[in-house]
């Protein structure tokens, strides 16, 4: 697959470059019609492509980063006075809950109200009676949330919204096509942080808004094009390569990440674990229901047990133990297991002092699983 750097293309004369801005837009797979990068590059269009074949959808439009596609994606849905009330799941990404606060209502002035998690799991019968109560233009969640793995039965969420008129907006990042495709029912928009699983090797930022509405697909690409959120013909050129071992990767690591809960659930050094694999996981039944046994994801969070002194202690120690193979990187979806301690990066909202965030990478299981043995039996 060729990288095309270059930021412009040649016609050769008035008409044709007339014709060219007549047509832009038009049609998003002319194998011709190449204008200006920002609005549309062939190394995007391949890696776009590829893209669809994973998800499963019409379109894919590829963005700089993940958070542009959480842009772009919300945006859509801003119409003048008449926007809002919009509901947003809490459990969400920290970024995205930022820029809620900020950008939506602190710039932008738009009425937005949150729905949480009830014991750590969805009470449908709250949230519809919420919808009907605050008729929002859009319902936005993960089908996997972060860092307590709540799974959403996204088919039942989605049913519930369309019942009553409210679009659904759907990042599924944690849990990728290979477990959930809310698309397939009924979701207005798809997206992704692509500088996961879909890259899946920690070299590139990049993020995917996908649909199957043809409305949405054009006022999504007008977007993009205005606010200049279009990924680069580099990072799309390395997405392109990498997500061709997509299912490979994940289907790994979604064993790793089995293996390794299992494991640190029968220590008696480990207080808890939440993993949406294990029996105990509040919402393990809709996991088995939604993930037609392909796995439960490739994060995994535990917490030490003691006091918060001694959990302080054991996960200290417990990360200088394994300092050699496993980093502390604040990402997810590396081709390593990585660690992100919570209550330093969560603060008030995740207080415990022993909780860590796995996420568990494709290496080999014995050898994570050994890792991990040899740092806890040292604890
Ligand atoms: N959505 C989820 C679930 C994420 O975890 C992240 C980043 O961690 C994002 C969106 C934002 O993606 P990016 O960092 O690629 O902008």
């Amino acid at each position: 697959m060729p990288v095309y750097r270059d930021s412009g293309y040649i016609m050769n004369d008035a008409e044709e470059m007339a014709n060219a801005f007549k047509l832009e837009g038009k049609n998003l797979r002319d194998p011709e019609n190449y204008i200006y990068s920002r609005y549309r590059n062939p190394t995007v269009v391949a890696a776009e492509e590829e893209i669809m074949k994973v998800e499963g959808c019409k379109w894919a439009l590829l963005m700089q980063s993940g958070m542009a596609a959480v842009d772009v994606a919300v945006s859509l849905f801003q119409n003048g006075r008449d926007t809002g009330p919009w509901l947003f799941f809490t459990e969400i990404y920290g970024g995205t809950l930022t820029y809620i606060d900020t950008v939506l209502a602190a710039r932008r002035g738009i009425r937005i109200e949150k729905f949480g998690a009830t014991e750590q799991k969805y009470d449908l019968e709250r949230l519809e009676s919420i919808i009907k109560d605050l008729k929002p233009d859009f319902f936005y969640f993960e089908i996997i949330s972060n860092p307590m793995l709540i799974v959403a039965d996204g088919e039942e969420i989605i049913r519930l919204c369309k019942k009553h008129g409210v679009k659904t907006i759907v990042d599924n990042t944690f849990a990728t096509p290979w477990l959930s495709k809310p698309l397939d029912y009924g979701a207005d928009l798809v997206i992704h942080s692509a500088t996961k699983y879909f890259s899946g090797h920690g070299n590139l930022t990049a993020g995917v808004v996908c649909g199957n509405d043809d409305l949405l697909l054009s006022e999504s690409v007008a977007y993009r094009k205005s606010v200049g959120h279009m990924i680069s013909a580099d990072d799309a050129y390395r997405l392109h390569t990498q997500i061709q071992t997509f299912g490979l990767r994940f289907s790994r690591q979604c064993d790793n990440a089995l293996q390794l809960a299992e494991y640190l659930s029968g220590s008696k050094l480990v207080e808890k674990v939440w993993y949406p694999g294990l029996k105990n996981h509040p919402t393990h039944e809709t996991a088995v229901r939604l993930f037609n046994n392909k796995g439960f994801g490739a994060m995994v969070t535990f917490t030490f047990a003691g006091t918060d002194h001694e959990k302080k202690i054991k996960r200290d120690s417990f990360i200088g133990s394994v300092s050699e193979k496993i980093k502390l990187v604040p990402t997810l979806g590396d081709p390593h297991t990585i660690l992100m301690p919570v209550e330093p990066v969560w603060g008030d909202r995740y207080p415990d002092p022993g909780m860590l965030r796995i996420s568990v990478g494709f290496e080999p299981g014995e050898e994570l699983l050994h890792t991990f043995k040899e740092a806890i039996d040292s604890l």
